[in-house]
């Protein structure tokens, strides 16, 4: 009983606790703060952006074409609709294919609707989805072991619409495996006040219940200090620990989830926390955030979704790890001699057959021509293992 305990605590840590890493850093420095200022400029111009508005489906419009734009397919963008009001609604969610786990998910998600208020949501929650945007991206070639999804609901000014629906008409339907959701709500700060730390949001943290499950509370509070050490690494600024209430995260968190979320956290110059008057009416303008603080806090995101979904610390493309994972075996069917035909940038492998029952017959090391003449007819399977991955291929002996 007490070795599971321990081999469970030592994989819950060893799921969200890393260095800072050089790679990951690399990327980070390629978020611009021009690209945000574009995209919450666009949102905004759309005016307000109330749920089942004119100005949501522009705004809807608009992130999805960027989507395209950034590289993604149609096949990775889907809907999931509601009706409120009588009007037919859209989230927006974005699948990335993670390459260990392709059925295991990191989420990260920021509500594209703003308060009907007359309010056209610059902070919220166009900084949220300005960052988001900015990670995809990013990350739009940059390999991940977990798959990721970025999602953009509606709803969230009615009490979390959107979220809600998604989570009962979706995660519980398909009982996805999600591994951690992460919530950007209102990351703007003020442009009249200091803007140099950031709330890292855990489940319950200091016994301030605000979701209904308790089961996942160490695991958030465990992934919530990983991320304010990513906060750290990636970015200028400092977190702080506090209890996630409000946002599209509960609905996750009510189905048993791991949460944690980034919100800002405007202090005057002493560091005393202030409140931000200039959200949920017609003052959430650009003129009252602070972008620099926004290109800051989409740092610590990219940082933190790389840590979270475990992305390649190689510097190669998808596109160029699959070509070094994939090879050729000819003749097939073959006799005496089986020829590997594979990428050149691949020096270093070593090629495993082994027969229809998994039972190993040879392992070779950087050999592309096998001396097959041992083997009996029939099928087998030849394994070829690198750096970067493993993949098999069937092939017959005559
Ligand atoms: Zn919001």
């Amino acid at each position: 009983m007490k070795k599971t305990l321990l081999l469970l605590a030592v994989t819950a840590i060893s799921l969200f606790n890393a260095q800072a890493n050089a790679t990951y850093l690399s990327r980070v420095n390629l978020v611009q703060q021009t690209n945000i200022e574009n995209y919450n400029a666009a949102l905004v111009g759309f005016g307000v952006r109330s749920t089942g508005s004119t100005a949501s489906t522009n705004a809807l419009n608009y992130i999805v074409q960027k989507y395209k734009d950034f590289g993604y397919t149609d096949s990775q963008i889907t809907y999931d609709n509601f009706t409120y009001s009588s009007n037919t609604v859209q989230n927006i969610i974005i699948t990335k294919t993670g390459t260990v786990y392709p059925d295991q998910y990191v989420i990260i998600c920021g509500h594209y609707d703003s308060h009907p208020n007359n309010s056209v949501g610059a902070n919220d929650n166009g900084s949220g989805v300005a960052a988001i945007m900015e990670v995809a991206r990013i990350l739009k070639n940059v390999p991940t072991e977990y798959s990721i999804k970025f999602i953009h609901f509606t709803g969230e000014e009615q009490n979390l619409l959107g979220s809600k629906n998604y989570v009962s008409n979706v995660v519980k339907t398909t009982s996805m495996k999600i591994k951690l959701v992460l919530n950007l709500d209102q990351i703007g700060g003020r442009s009249d006040r200091t803007n140099n730390t950031i709330v890292c949001e855990a489940d319950n943290y200091n016994n301030t219940t605000q979701g209904i499950q308790s089961t996942n509370d160490a695991a958030s509070l465990t992934a919530t200090n990983s991320l304010k050490d990513y906060v750290g690494y990636y970015s200028t600024l400092t977190g702080v620990l506090n209890y996630a209430y409000g946002s599209d995260y509960m609905p996750f968190e009510n189905n048993g989830e791991i949460i944690t979320g980034l919100y800002e956290r405007p202090t005057n110059s002493s560091g005393t926390v202030v409140t931000n008057p200039y959200y949920h009416n017609n003052t959430d303008t650009i003129a009252h955030l602070s972008y620099p603080y926004i290109f800051q806090v989409t740092k610590a995101a990219l940082g933190a979704m790389q840590h979270f979904a475990v992305a390649s610390t190689s510097t190669l493309a998808v596109s160029d790890i699959e070509k070094t994972k994939d090879f050729e075996l000819y003749p097939n069917p073959a006799k005496e001699i089986l020829n590997l035909h594979l990428d050149d940038s691949i020096k270093d492998f070593s090629f495993e057959i082994s027969d229809s029952n998994g039972r190993v017959i040879s392992i070779t090391k950087n050999q592309k021509q096998i001396n097959t003449s041992q083997l009996k007819p029939g099928v087998y399977f030849g394994t070829l293992s690198s750096e970067k991955g493993k993949t098999s291929k069937k092939f017959i002996i005559k």
